[in-house]
């Protein structure tokens, strides 16, 4: 199973369309600060249409992520699911208005349609700003660097630490 299909059916006749069950895994993508792995196969479930000279793929692409904690450093797990809505058009059918289409995704003359690349994307997209394991995650002691969230450490109280407590937030 896989992540891609082909469109040499669809392409036959404007207006044919055909249903999406694909299934496949995606390798981890880097983030730049942490990484963006996956638990298990991504899964996506839509529809493609040809609309004339270009194939339109829209549904939602569905996967467990594994994502690392920006606050305690913990891997935690979290569904991911985002829609795509792409249009495809064959390299070798490329108009120069299509060349202006910067949302205007190629497809090889093998016919194969690969929706790795936009459902890496839409699941990127996906994220918020800063990836926590829970809303309350309490993170890391500034001072000795224990896991908050499984008791309290040693330290003494926030209130002697001075720049300490203005820091924890960041
Ligand atoms: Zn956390
Ligand atoms: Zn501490």
């Amino acid at each position: 199973m896989r992540l891609s299909f082909s469109a040499e059916d669809l392409r036959v006749e404007r207006g044919n369309t055909a249903e999406l069950e694909l299934k496949g895994e995606l390798a981890p993508i880097d983030l730049q600060r942490s990484m963006l792995a996956f638990a298990g196969p991504v899964t996506f479930s839509g529809t493609a249409s040809n609309v004339g000279r270009h194939i339109v793929v829209s549904g939602t692409a569905r996967a467990d992520a594994l994502l690392t904690c920006d606050r305690c450093l913990e891997e935690y797990s979290v569904p991911l699911s985002a829609e795509l809505l792409e249009t495809f058009c064959r390299v070798d059918e490329v108009t120069d208005r299509d060349a202006d289409d910067e949302d205007l995704r190629r497809y090889g003359a093998d016919d194969i349609i690969d929706l790795r690349e936009p459902i890496e994307q839409a699941f990127v997209l996906q994220l918020p700003m800063k990836l926590l394991c829970s809303e309350g995650c309490r993170g890391l002691c500034p001072r000795c660097g224990a896991n908050l969230n499984k008791g309290v450490c040693e330290c003494p109280p926030q209130d002697d630490w001075g720049l300490g407590h203005l820091l924890k937030d960041l």
